[in-house]
C-alpha cells in the first residue's frame, strides 16, 4: 500500500471516512443538507488517486453544474498539491457526454445519413427555429400549435431517453396527432444539419452504448471509477447512461439527498435513489448526520420546514455548533423597500455595526430569489447605492432576451434611427421577413442614407418587399411611427404606452402563445420591465438610466454580493443569506398553488429547505406586503411557508419607519403618510389579502403549541417503551418500540413509525 501521507482524512467523520475509503462496489451517500457529502466525494477521488487504484482519466466524476465541476477541481488540486498529473474527467452530464459522442458520431444515424464529429450543439433559438420550419412545412397552425410546445414535448422524451422509433403506444398521438411524426422528421433534419440538440447529447451516448456493446466495454474499462453528486437530481437518461457505464466494475459512489430534489419539473426522478440498491445490489448506503455549515438555528429552522412534506426518506441532522442568531423574518411594505432594507442591511455588516456578525466581506453575502424578475429590484437599488454584486447561473435582468427586444422597442419608439435596435425587433415576433427582404431594407438604407426603419418605409412605399411579410412590416412600421408621436409628447402616460408597445406590436402575445416553461418567467419579467418604468418621468430618462447601469456592469470587482436563483444555489454556502419574497403566489409559487395534489408544493418545499440550508450564520427571510404589476397594487400574502418555520428558531424584526412593528404588527398604520396615502389610494386596508395579514398576527399573538426541532445525535435513545409522547399531526401517543433514531408510537389514529426528532415528551 502507498506510504503517502494522507491529511485530507483528518478531520473527516466515521461516516465520512467509511464513504471515502470504501473504494470498490457501489456506494450510496445519502444525506442531509451540508453534511459533508460534497466534501467526502471530492476527497474519495483524492483517496483514489493517492492510493494508485486509478490514473486520474479512468475517473469519472459528475456534478451538477459547470460552477460546482470547476470548484471540485480546485478543492481536489488543493489536497493533492501537485502529486498527480492530469485531471480525472470532471464535468456535467452534458459536458462529458459530448466529449464521448464526439469520438463515435459515425455510429448515430440511420441509412446513409450519418452524423460527423464535427456536429454542432444547437440552442434553445436554433431548435425552435427548426421545429417551425417543419410545423409550417405540415400545414399546421402554429399559433394554435406552437413551436416551443413540441420542444417541450421532445425534451421531455429525450429525458426519457425515447427515440422516435421508441415512442410508447398512444403518445406519438400528441401535439394533435403530429407529436410522433415531426419527432421523427426533427431528428433527421439534425442528422442532415450535422447537428444535435441538448437532449440529443444523452440519449445518444445511450443509444449508442445499447446498440454496440464493444463500444461500452470500452467506457467501462476506461472508467473504473464513477462519482455523482447532487444524484437527487438525475433524470432517467442520465439515470441509464450511468447505470450503463458503471454495470461491468459497479463502482459507482453516488451522494444526494432526496429533500434537495428541485428538477422535478425538468424531468428528475427521486425514484432514481430508491432504484439504486435494486440495480446494485449489495450496495454500501452511508448517512452522515453531522452537518457542519450551519448554526443550529438555521439548521432547526430548515429542519422544521420540510418536516412538512410527506413524500421523503426522512433522516436527522444535528449539528454540535453553538451560538448563532435565529432566522430572522421581516415584511416589507413593497418589493422596492425590501430591496431598500437588504441593501441597507447589507452595508451595515460591512461597516461592522452588527457585534455578532462583524465586518463582512461583499463574498460573504448572497441574496437568493425564487423568480428571476425579483433580481430587477435588487440590482436597481444597489447601482444606485453603488453596491456591487454579480448575477449567478444567468444574466443579468437587463440581458436578458425578452428584456433586451422589449428595450429595443422603446428605443426605437424614442429615436427612430436607432438602426441596431430596429435589426433586433424586425422579425421578433416573426413577421414573415426572409434574409432577403432585411437585405432589401438594408440596401435601400445605405444607398439613400436613411436609417433602416426608414428604409423599410421607403421599400414599403416601392411595394418592395409585398406579400404577407410586406403587410406585416407595414404594420410595424406604421406602429412604430405612432409610438414615436406618443414617446415624444409629455401629455402621454410613459408606463401605460410601453405596455401599449409591447401588446399592439405582438410582441407580449408571443410569449403568452409560448408553452415552453419559461416563458411566463419571461412574462414576469416584462411586466418587472414596466414595473421599472414606474420610477421615471419618461422613457427617455429610463432608457438612460438602463444604459448607466449596462456600462457599470462591466469589469469585475474583486468583491461582490452574489444574487442568483434558489435552483442556481444549490451546493453552495455563504455566510450570510437573504432570502426575499417569501409571499403566496411567488413562493411557493402560482403554479404550485393551482396544482391539484401536493406534489408541486412539496418540490416548492424543498427549494426553501436548499434556501435557508445554504447559510452558515444569519438567514434572513423577507416578504413584502405589495407587488406592484402593471402600475397595480396587488396585496400579497406572507408565504405558507413562513407559518411552517419553527417559532422559537425565527425572530420577528421590525423594519424602522416602515410598518408600526414588524410582522407581528402589520396591522398598524403606516408610520409614513406617504406610505398611508399611497395603500389608501390602492384600497389596500379593503384587500383580502390585509385582512389575512392581519388576521395572522392576530393569531401569532396567541400562543401556538409547536414541537421543537430535535438536533440531538441519538434523540430515540431519550425515549422508553412506555413513555408518552407528543406529535404535531398524530397528537398524545405511547412509545411501544425503538429501534435506531425511530419510535413506533401508538396514537389514538393507530401505529406510526416515525423518527424521533420529531415528537417531544408529552406535557400531560
Ligand atoms: P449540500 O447538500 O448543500 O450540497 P454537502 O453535504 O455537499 O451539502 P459540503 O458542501 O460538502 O456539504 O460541506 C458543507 C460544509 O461543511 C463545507 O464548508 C465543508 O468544508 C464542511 N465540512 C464537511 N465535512 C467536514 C468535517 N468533517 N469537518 C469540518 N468541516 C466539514
Ligand atoms: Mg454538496
Amino acid at each position: 500500500m502507498s506510504a503517502r501521507p494522507m491529511p485530507y482524512l483528518e478531520g473527516l467523520n466515521a461516516a465520512q471516512r467509511e464513504a471515502v475509503e470504501v473504494l470498490d462496489g457501489p456506494v450510496l451517500l445519502l444525506a442531509g443538507a451540508g453534511t459533508g457529502k460534497t466534501r467526502a466525494l471530492t476527497t474519495r477521488i483524492a483517496h483514489l488517486l493517492t492510493l494508485g487504484k486509478a490514473r486520474p482519466g479512468q475517473i469519472l466524476a459528475v456534478t451538477f453544474t459547470n460552477k460546482a465541476a470547476r470548484e471540485m477541481k480546485d478543492r481536489i488540486g488543493r489536497l493533492l498539491g501537485e502529486m498527480v498529473e492530469g485531471m480525472p474527467w470532471l464535468g456535467t452530464f452534458h459536458s462529458v457526454s459530448v466529449k464521448i459522442l464526439r469520438r463515435h458520431a459515425e455510429l448515430v444515424g440511420e441509412g446513409a445519413l450519418h452524423l460527423k464529429p464535427s456536429f454542432t450543439i444547437l440552442d434553445t433559438d436554433d431548435q425552435i427555429r427548426l421545429l417551425k420550419q417543419l410545423i409550417a412545412a405540415e400545414n399546421i397552425d402554429e399559433k394554435r400549435w406552437p413551436a416551443r410546445q413540441l420542444a417541450g414535448l421532445i425534451d421531455g422524451w429525450k429525458n426519457r431517453c425515447i427515440t422516435p422509433a421508441r415512442l410508447p403506444k398512444g403518445e406519438e398521438r400528441a401535439f394533435d396527432g403530429w407529436g410522433g411524426k415531426l419527432y421523427a422528421a426533427y431528428q433527421r433534419r439534425l442528422l442532415e444539419l450535422n447537428a444535435v440538440d441538448f437532449g440529443d447529447l444523452l440519449m445518444h451516448c445511450v443509444t449508442i452504448f445499447q446498440a454496440h456493446p464493444d463500444v461500452l466495454r470500452q467506457w467501462q474499462d476506461r472508467f473504473r471509477y464513477i462519482l455523482v453528486d447532487e444524484y437527487q437530481d438525475t433524470n432517467v437518461a442520465q439515470y441509464m447512461w450511468l447505470r450503463l457505464l458503471a454495470q461491468a466494475h459497479k463502482n459507482i459512489c453516488c451522494v444526494g439527498d432526496d429533500d434537495q430534489s428541485i428538477y422535478g419539473w425538468r424531468g428528475a426522478e427521486v425514484g432514481n435513489i430508491l432504484r439504486f440498491e435494486t440495480d446494485f445490489p449489495g450496495a454500501r448506503v452511508i448517512r452522515l448526520e453531522q452537518n457542519y455549515r450551519s448554526t443550529p438555528h438555521i439548521l432547526a429552522a430548515a429542519s422544521g420546514l420540510i418536516a412538512a412534506n410527506k413524500g421523503r426518506l426522512g433522516k436527522t441532522l444535528w449539528t454540535d455548533a453553538t451560538g448563532g442568531e435565529p432566522v430572522r423574518l421581516i415584511g416589507h411594505w413593497d418589493s422596492e423597500a425590501e430591496a431598500r432594507w437588504i441593501g441597507e442591511e447589507i452595508e451595515s455588516f460591512q461597516g461592522g455595526h452588527r457585534r455578532a456578525i462583524g465586518k463582512r466581506s461583499l463574498n460573504d453575502i448572497a441574496i437568493l430569489v425564487r423568480a428571476s424578475h425579483q433580481m430587477r429590484a435588487f440590482e436597481d437599488r444597489f447601482m444606485t447605492i453603488g453596491l456591487p454584486y454579480r448575477v449567478i447561473g444567468g444574466p443579468r435582468f437587463y440581458e436578458r432576451q425578452e428584456i433586451r427586444d422589449a428595450m429595443a422597442y422603446f428605443r426605437l419608439a424614442v429615436s427612430p434611427t436607432d438602426d441596431l435596435a430596429f435589426e433586433r425587433i424586425v422579425n421578433v415576433p416573426k413577421r414573415g421577413l426572409g434574409d432577403k427582404a432585411v437585405q432589401t431594407i438594408q440596401r435601400e438604407a445605405r444607398d439613400r442614407g436613411l436609417s433602416l426603419l426608414e428604409g423599410a418605409a421607403s421599400v414599403l412605399a416601392m411595394a418592395g418587399i409585398g406579400g404577407k411579410g410586406g403587410a406585416a412590416l407595414r404594420q410595424f412600421t406604421d406602429g412604430m411611427g405612432r409610438w414615436h408621436a406618443d414617446a415624444i409628447d409629455s401629455r402621454v402616460n410613459h408606463v401605460e404606452l410601453a405596455e401599449r408597445i409591447l401588446d399592439e406590436s405582438g410582441y407580449t402575445a408571443m410569449w403568452q402563445n409560448d408553452k415552453n416553461p419559461d416563458a411566463p418567467g419571461r412574462l414576469d419579467n416584462l411586466k418587472e420591465l414596466i414595473k421599472a418604468l414606474e420610477e421615471f418621468d419618461n422613457l427617455q430618462g429610463f432608457l438612460e438610466h438602463v444604459a448607466l447601469v449596462m456600462d457599470t456592469d462591466k469589469g469585475e470587482q474583486a468583491e461582490e454580493v452574489s444574487i442568483m436563483t434558489l435552483h442556481a444555489a444549490k451546493g453552495l454556502e455563504y455566510p450570510i443569506v437573504f432570502l426575499p419574497g417569501w409571499e403566496d403566489g411567488l413562493f411557493p409559487s402560482q403554479r404550485s398553488m393551482d396544482e391539484s395534489g401536493t406534489k408541486g408544493l412539496e418540490e416548492e418545499r424543498r427549494l426553501g429547505y436548499v434556501g435557508i440550508t445554504r447559510g452558515e450564520e444569519l438567514v434572513t427571510i423577507t416578504f413584502a406586503g405589495n407587488r406592484r404589476m402593471y402600475g397595480q397594487w396587488q396585496s400579497s400574502l406572507p408565504s405558507r411557508f413562513i407559518d411552517e418555520l419553527p417559532e422559537e428558531h425565527v425572530e420577528v424584526l421590525t423594519p424602522p419607519g416602515l410598518y408600526g412593528g414588524g410582522y407581528g404588527a402589520a396591522a398598524q398604520p403606516f408610520a409614513s403618510t406617504q406610505m398611508h396615502e399611497r395603500a389608501a389610494r390602492a384600497d389596500v386596508y379593503n384587500s383580502p389579502g390585509w385582512k389575512r395579514m392581519q388576521d395572522r398576527s392576530a393569531a401569532r399573538a396567541a400562543p401556538v403549541h409547536r414541537v421543537p426541532i430535535t438536533i440531538d445525535a441519538e434523540p430515540a435513545a431519550r425515549y422508553a417503551v412506555g413513555d408518552r409522547v407528543f406529535h404535531q399531526k398524530f397528537g398524545n401517543g405511547t412509545v411501544q418500540g425503538i429501534a435506531e433514531d425511530t419510535l413506533t408510537v401508538e396514537f389514538p389514529t393507530g401505529f406510526k413509525t416515525i423518527k424521533a426528532g420529531y415528537v417531544q415528551p408529552a406535557s400531560e
